[in-house]
């Protein structure tokens, strides 16, 4: 466990003891980021010594956690996270960049991103006592929080919009949570959460509420930076001393969670000594679900809630819960915010899947849309090495999949029909 000194607002600043606070600031709601005790892991831990691990998992970072060991070896649990770093050739080309990395967080035991925080908050659950978790969900988050419950032997309960795509109902239901299906917006259920919560005593995993969400989706920093040295000098090195890192990352954004989880795991290798450089962060919105890029571009943090319309359901959110610090995530690094059509976001699973064989649902997808879109728009200097996420596997929303893919032709099972098909293209 790495050393957990307490939290810090990331509004005003106050500071709070390990056991003072359990969601967010007591004077302004604000998101409290976790504090860390850096000497503590220095003296605990080098790069070296975690690229000598044998944990193929977010649990080889344990001493930059603020959780214990949670325990359930064996179980899906201890299989989150440390996910393929690719470097797919063709899909560099079709970019036009020269040096491109793809981190595939489609897989993960329940098919997204939404693991690595799950699984922290569960771990945190088991520490503080607290038996029944809850959720909002546009489903990821459910899915994931369900499905590292039933690994850990917990109860679940989790609060979905009713429009959610089937494939992720039915994964928050095989994985045996209570699933209350709302009739309204992902932001109605939040509130709900928020007030179930309280009413019946459930610890709350809420994106952008309960500062664990964000120190398990630091982790993906971390691996990026092992991973991606390792790739570039030939494998592991127990006496190395220092990470690389790329010079620009690009990720979807929805409540900003994953953005500024990822910003905070890059802070802390900063803060150890263990990178060098920052990277520049690429938040992507969908232009149907805006309201954090529509803050970057104003020079502002207030975040103006908008009406979500994309057909990306992950990053579908009217008040996205953690955008202050996901404008800030972009604005700190010299990065920026870009919003992309849902056409943009349909061509861009279309070439993940058929220039590097990842099958990306609409949110994950849209990471890569806005590398496109950057590049149009000369954003990015060529030698940089860029970095693009993948958050979501395409088996998730099949119905969004198929409207990228189009339809096959339909044959009666005769030779001549086939040579007809395959004449007529
Ligand atoms: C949740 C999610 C996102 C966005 O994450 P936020 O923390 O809400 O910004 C992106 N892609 C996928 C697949 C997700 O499930
Ligand atoms: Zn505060």
């Amino acid at each position: 466990m790495g050393d957990f000194a307490g939290y810090r607002c990331s509004l005003c600043g106050k500071q709070y003891a390990p056991d003072e606070v359990t969601y967010t600031c007591a004077v302004d709601g604000g998101n409290l980021d976790v504090i860390l005790d850096f000497d503590a892991i220095r003296r605990q831990v080098q790069p070296g010594g975690i690229e000598g691990s044998d944990d193929l998992s977010i649990w080889r970072y344990l001493p930059l956690l603020p959780v214990a060991d949670p325990g359930h070896m064996g179980t899906a649990l201890r299989a989150v996270g440390w996910t393929p770093l690719l470097h797919p050739p063709r899909l560099a080309r079709k970019a036009g960049v020269e040096r491109l990395w793809l981190k595939d967080d489609g897989r993960n035991p329940t098919a997204s991103f939404k693991d690595r925080a799950s699984a922290v908050v569960v771990a945190r659950a088991q520490q503080i006592g607290a038996e029944t978790v809850v959720t909002a969900s546009t489903g990821n988050a459910g899915a994931a929080l369900a499905g590292m419950a039933a690994a850990a032997g917990q109860p679940a309960v989790i609060l979905a919009p009713k429009t959610a795509p089937p494939a992720k109902v039915a994964q928050l239901l095989m994985f045996g949570a209570r699933v209350f299906l709302v009739e309204g917006t992902y932001d109605q259920a939040f509130d709900l959460t928020l007030e179930a919560a309280r009413e019946f005593g459930w610890y709350c995993r809420n994106t952008g509420y309960n500062p664990f969400t964000a120190e398990g989706k630091k982790s993906v920093a971390f691996e990026i930076c092992e991973q991606f040295t390792r790739a570039q000098t030939g494998g592991a090195d127990p006496k190395r001393r220092q990470w690389d890192a790329p010079e620009a990352i690009f990720v979807s954004v929805g409540d900003g969670n994953i953005i500024s989880g990822l910003h905070k795991g890059l802070k802390d290798l900063l803060e150890l000594g263990w990178i060098e450089h920052m990277p520049r962060l690429f938040g992507v919105q969908s232009t149907g679900s805006a309201a954090v890029y529509n803050a970057f571009v104003r020079g502002v943090e207030m975040i103006e809630p908008v009406s979500a319309t994309t057909m990306a359901d992950s990053i579908s959110v009217d008040l996205p819960r953690d955008g202050v610090r996901a404008v800030r995530a972009a604005r700190e690094t010299h990065g920026a915010y870009l919003a992309v059509e849902d056409e943009a976001i349909l061509a861009a699973m279309r070439d993940l899947a058929r220039e590097a064989a990842v099958f990306a649902e609409p949110a994950g997808a849209t990471a890569y849309a806005g590398l496109v879109q950057a590049q149009q728009q000369r954003l990015l200097s060529p030698e940089w090495r860029v970095l693009v996420l993948n958050t979501g596997n395409g088996l998730k929303d099949v119905r969004a999949a198929m409207q990228a893919s189009g339809q096959a032709a339909l044959i009666t099972p005769t030779l001549e029909a086939l040579r007809k098909a395959v004449a007529s293209g």
